[in-house]
């Protein structure tokens, strides 16, 4: 794999921008909570999405002292076990349900949690509880953050096919249009796990390329910072949202409080190209 650097001078676009160390959690929790308030539908899933990114922000500081450690090694890691067990710990059980699950994640042998854990890495939703999937990403996300952020920038490969991360494989969440300095309305694709963000030039769809078959969607009670981007070549979409109309916008809590649009293009015969592992749809 040919590396190159992330870090740029002049006017030189950097194609892969690292999370930042500066406590990333943080900002996910407040906006969950913001997005709870204005979101009456969602909003018990979203002040439960807040709490986890409390959570997440809490261990944040003890994390970066269980480093170093390679990705793919992260699920059979003490220090991720640690994790997973305090958020099963902390958050509130609230409803039955949730209760159960969180008495199942305490009680799961060292091995099981591995398993999960290296299933949800390896992208694979479909052989654990849906309602565990968002806690061991919960955890992982934590851990994969910490390390990427921490990367040397000569390890970093150029994006391969356009549409996984280039630092863990993952699908992206969503699309966002950054602003600021010399990133300032390009598109980047951010990790679903990592939090790594890699730039993909606008207008052109994410999946096949295509430049002519791409069209935006919104729904009218929703942020008009996100939109779906469809595209009716090959018939998928990625939500893209704009910084520079909402500078507040979080992939993951915006992606989640904007489900709605997700309904509207599954019922225009879209497919979702990333994936949100806080919300893995059922079945
Ligand atoms: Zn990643
Ligand atoms: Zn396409």
């Amino acid at each position: 794999m040919k590396s190159q650097p992330s870090a740029t001078s002049g006017t030189e676009i950097p194609t892969v921008r690292l999370p930042t160390t500066d406590r990333p959690f943080d900002h996910r929790a407040a906006r969950f909570r913001l997005l709870a308030r204005v979101s009456s539908p969602l909003a018990g899933y979203l002040d439960l999405m807040a709490e986890l990114a409390d959570i997440q922000a809490g261990v944040w500081d003890n994390v970066a002292a269980a480093l170093p450690m390679t990705i793919s090694r992260l699920p059979e890691s003490p220090g991720w076990r640690t994790t997973l067990r305090s958020i099963a710990d902390r958050l509130s059980p609230g409803k039955a349900e949730l209760a159960s699950l969180l008495d199942r994640l305490r009680r799961a042998a060292d091995d099981e949690l591995a398993a999960w854990g290296g299933r949800v890495l390896a992208g694979d939703f479909d052989h654990t509880d849906t309602g565990i999937v968002p806690l061991v990403a919960a955890a992982l996300q934590v851990h994969m953050t910490s390390l990427a952020a921490r990367l040397p920038r000569e390890d970093i490969g150029l994006p391969q096919t356009g549409s996984v991360c280039p630092v863990c494989g993952t699908l992206p969440v969503a699309s966002l249009l950054q602003t600021g300095g010399a990133v300032h309305g390009l598109r980047y694709l951010v990790c679903g796990l990592c939090g790594c963000e890699w730039h993909r030039p606008r207008i052109l769809c994410v999946h096949c390329g295509s430049g002519r078959d791409v069209a935006y969607f919104t729904i009218e009670a929703g942020n008009a910072a996100v939109k779906a981007e469809g595209c009716s070549a090959c018939w998928t979409y990625l939500k893209i949202m704009d910084r520079n109309k909402d500078p507040g916008v979080d992939p993951f809590a915006d992606d989640i409080a904007s489900l709605a649009l997700d309904l509207l293009m599954a019922e225009g015969g879209y497919r979702r190209l990333g994936i949100n592992p806080l919300l893995v749809p059922r079945g």
